[in-house]
């Protein structure tokens, strides 16, 4: 058994309240939760990040992650959710193991992100962060 919390949680050995499961996947409760409901699908392969899962494990967790938020929407009158990957620190991610965040959204209750809009000076900056992007695929 490596060192990985979410290893250890994949195979067992550290206890979690699941709330499904398959060969390839496991979701659970978040232990911390943005919005009571908040939970987490893992790939039960280590992978540290996205970048670094395949296609198909990331397509499945995808698949999952929608599953877990229609459920939380039907099944705790969420009115919407958020389905997000931190990754790296720089962007928030503290458990080196792939996992996204399903986070329900209640009415009233809403979990408010501090999404500030910076909008380009012009947008040729856009355009050339663009064809940077695009060169990179
Ligand atoms: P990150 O910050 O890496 O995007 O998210 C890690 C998440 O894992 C956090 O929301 C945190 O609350 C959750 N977490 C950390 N340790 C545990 C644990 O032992 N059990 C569960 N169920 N969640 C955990
Ligand atoms: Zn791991």
């Amino acid at each position: 058994m490596n060192d990985c919390l979410f290893c250890k949680i994949a195979a067992g050995a550290i206890p979690s309240t699941k709330v499904y499961e398959d060969d390839k996947c496991l979701a659970f409760m978040d232990i911390g939760p943005v919005v009571q409901g908040h939970a987490l699908v893992i790939p039960k392969e280590h992978f540290a990040n996205l970048s670094e899962a395949t296609d198909e494990v990331a397509a499945h967790l995808i698949c999952i992650a929608r599953k877990i938020a229609v459920a939380q929407t039907k099944a705790l009158g969420a009115a919407g959710f958020n389905v997000i990957t931190n990754q790296g620190a720089v962007a928030g991610q503290t458990v080196g193991h792939l996992h996204f965040h399903v986070i329900p959204q209640f009415e009233g209750n809403a979990h408010k992100w501090n999404w500030e809009a910076r909008p380009y000076g012009d947008l040729s900056e856009a355009a050339a962060l663009a064809e940077k992007i695009k060169s990179a695929l």
